[in-house]
């Protein structure tokens, strides 16, 4: 997806649509498959807090479509019970837009697992794969939106 107009850091550019599920029914939805199996292609889950997911296979938008970077110019922010893909700086008009995935897997993310979430986003400082690095700070948008709005994992 692509900036066709300039947008200011902080706007909310579009809110990421689905059902909301427990973490648990999306587990059951969508099983990570065990180690030396293929992943199931394009689940779109995103976590919304530590207990929900937004499942956009039922009811997703464009958002949906977003990819992945690891040098993003946008957050997935929750608001309440609204998940908003926000402009974490000025994006200019034909950018790509992007977010980091920032997967966590229920197992630790070792080399071999790593290397089954490959990324390819072309960043400078791409760390090759999209699960959550062990260390991340939070962004200071995403800190302000959990300080109004509660824990967001
Ligand atoms: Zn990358």
């Amino acid at each position: 997806m692509f900036a066709t107009a300039t947008i200011p850091e902080g706007t909310r550019i579009i809110e990421y649509t689905g059902e909301l599920i427990r973490e648990a029914e999306g587990e059951r939805r969508y099983p990570t498959a065990p180690d030396g199996h293929e992943e199931a292609e394009h689940t779109y889950l995103l976590t919304l807090d530590t207990e929900r997911v937004i499942d956009a296979n039922v009811g997703g938008n464009e958002a949906r479509f977003i990819n992945h970077s690891c040098e993003p110019n946008c957050e997935p922010i929750a608001f309440g019970d609204l998940m908003w893909i926000v402009a974490v700086r000025d994006i200019a008009r034909g950018e790509e837009l992007a977010y980091d995935y920032a997967i966590e897997l229920d197992e630790p993310h070792t080399p071999a697992r790593k290397r089954r979430f490959p990324c390819a986003c072309e960043a400078k400082h791409c760390r090759g794969s999209i699960l959550k690095p062990k260390r991340q700070p939070l962004h200071p948008m995403v800190r302000r939106a959990i300080a109004t709005y509660g824990p967001h994992s």
